[in-house]
């Protein structure tokens, strides 16, 4: 009888221990895909990027003789539903760690044993479960330096690699088209601007993975905070998907330290920022939700999404260079520069004193790399409500941030038409990618700051010293 696996954010072939064991088992293997509320609930870009990784993964599992079996509906209805048709005595999956998903396949879990159906759960979305980093007092830890001092010398498995063959059952379930199941459907902008800047799927992530090794990584420390520069791995949308496991960009990291690489420790670090937003969300799941530091809930946040300073923000039009170079980098190519990410949450959060939940939002509808935890985590970090927050005296200048980390200005020309002879075709494919309702034309006149840097700073100052902390 067949064993089922059914893939979530885990789309790839190779280090792929649920897989593994399926194949291992001896038994026909049924690769299954369900588009089941956590699917309907995306936002605009990573449902659309979803749907790309899903076609892609299909053709990778094609060459190995299997397929991808789509279903809609009831995770647990469709699973029965599979069980019953293919006489399936078992269900591996890869876990997940956002509350919703846990709720979901703790309660399947539960009914298919009690149904007798093997239902087994592997890791792979993280190298270091959130239940096993305990400090001394067998807490879990809410701050990142000793989470790294903690996990950095743990051995982490070496990766598997892809099954030379996946048995398929003597007949295929049926499966739904994924063309009918729109995952694009809100996102316009996918096919004509987006899709060029997409790095898809499990073949594409390793090469670019070798590639960031041989070329970049050696720099990594200096070309990780300039925004015009191809300095970072840019492998977010694909662990994010799974279509890379962070175990293999970790022992390729520990590859290039060994080989005197100066900057593979701290790629290795920012893998291990990726795992403690996991262990933070894992732990306290209202990261998500609220303020992580309570205290917070007293803050005047503007949650307006109305306001005439969100909308600027949202449309890059907030004239401050900085932010609004990278809030249309993001509209366009679907990512955004982690220097970046950290001036729009500040100036969002802090100088138009706008609730990072609005931000949240807007980068849930807009990022391809979306992920739960290290958007809430970013979110909160920022604005200062969250664990290992940046203090709220410390709001980013944009303006000196932009002479220290795009000094030449080529990141501001690349995002940038307004005021411009010849603008770069980057700047102009923004245009080109917002809705006609927002009105907006290159030719249009650079707007003056909605909040100056200066001022904007004082104002948050003001409004933090009227509160306790
Ligand atoms: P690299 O510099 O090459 O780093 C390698 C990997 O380490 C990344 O792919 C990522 O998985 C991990 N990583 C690096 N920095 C961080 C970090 N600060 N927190 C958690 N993991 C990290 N990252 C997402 O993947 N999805 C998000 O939705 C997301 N939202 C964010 C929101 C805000 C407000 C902020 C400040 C940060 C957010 N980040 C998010 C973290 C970070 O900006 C991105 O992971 C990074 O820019 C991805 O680029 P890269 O793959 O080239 O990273």
């Amino acid at each position: 009888s067949p064993v089922l696996v059914w893939f979530r954010r885990d789309l790839r072939l190779s280090d792929h221990p649920a897989l593994h064991a399926a194949c291992d088992s001896g038994r026909p293997v049924i690769p299954v895909f369900i588009h089941d509320d956590s699917v309907a609930s995306l936002g605009a870009a990573p449902k659309w990027r979803l749907g790309l990784g899903l076609e892609c993964f299909d053709a990778a599992l094609r060459e190995k003789g299997s397929r991808l079996v789509l279903r809609r509906g009831d995770a647990l209805e469709v699973l029965q539903d599979l069980i019953d048709q293919t006489g399936a005595e078992a269900v591996y999956w890869s876990r997940l760690y956002d509350p919703e998903a846990i709720k979901r396949d703790t309660a399947i879990k539960s009914a298919l044993k009690e149904a007798g159906v093997e239902a087994k759960s592997f890791g792979g979305h993280l190298m270091f479960e959130p239940w096993t980093v305990e400090t001394k007092t067998g807490g879990f830890y809410k701050v990142y330096t000793p989470f790294w001092n903690m996990v950095k010398s743990r051995a982490v498995e070496a990766p598997l690699s892809a099954p030379s063959e996946i048995p398929a059952p003597e007949s295929w379930p049926g499966s739904d088209d994924l063309d009918d199941w729109h995952l694009g459907a809100a996102m316009d902008r996918g096919a004509a601007v987006v899709r060029p800047h997409v790095r898809l799927g499990e073949k594409a992530a390793q090469s670019r993975l070798g590639a960031f090794m041989a070329q970049i990584v050696a720099g990594y420390d200096e070309t990780r905070d300039l925004p015009a520069v191809d300095g970072t791995s840019g492998l977010s949308e694909n662990l994010s998907l799974g279509e890379i496991s962070p175990h293999q960009c970790w022992h390729a990291g520990l590859r290039a330290r060994e080989e005197g690489k100066a900057g593979a420790e701290t790629f290795l670090k920012e893998l291990v920022w990726r795992e403690f937003a996991y262990h933070l969300m894992h732990h306290t799941p209202q990261l998500l939700t609220g303020n992580w530091k309570e205290d917070w809930d007293a803050f005047p946040w503007n949650q307006d999404e109305r306001l005439a300073e969100v909308r600027r923000w949202k449309q890059g039009r907030t004239g401050i260079q900085f932010v609004d170079a990278a809030m249309r980098e993001m509209y366009v190519t679907g990512r955004m520069h982690n220097r970046g990410r950290m001036i729009v949450a500040s100036y969002l959060t802090k100088h138009l004193l706008c609730h990072w939940k609005i931000g949240l939002q807007w980068f849930e509808d807009c990022l391809i790399d979306w992920d739960p935890a290290s958007n809430a985590m970013g979110w909160q970090w920022s604005a200062g409500s969250g664990p290992d927050a940046t203090p709220y005296f410390r709001v980013f200048n944009p303006v000196t941030q932009l002479d220290k980390f795009d000094k030449d200005r080529a990141y501001v020309r690349r995002w940038i038409a307004e005021g411009r002879k010849s603008p770069s075709e980057t700047a102009l494919a923004y245009f080109d990618a917002v809705p006609r309702s927002w009105g907006l034309s290159p030719e249009d006149s650079y707007p003056e700051p909605v909040v100056a840097a200066d001022e904007g700073r004082q104002r948050a100052l003001a409004a933090y010293e009227n509160r306790e902390f």
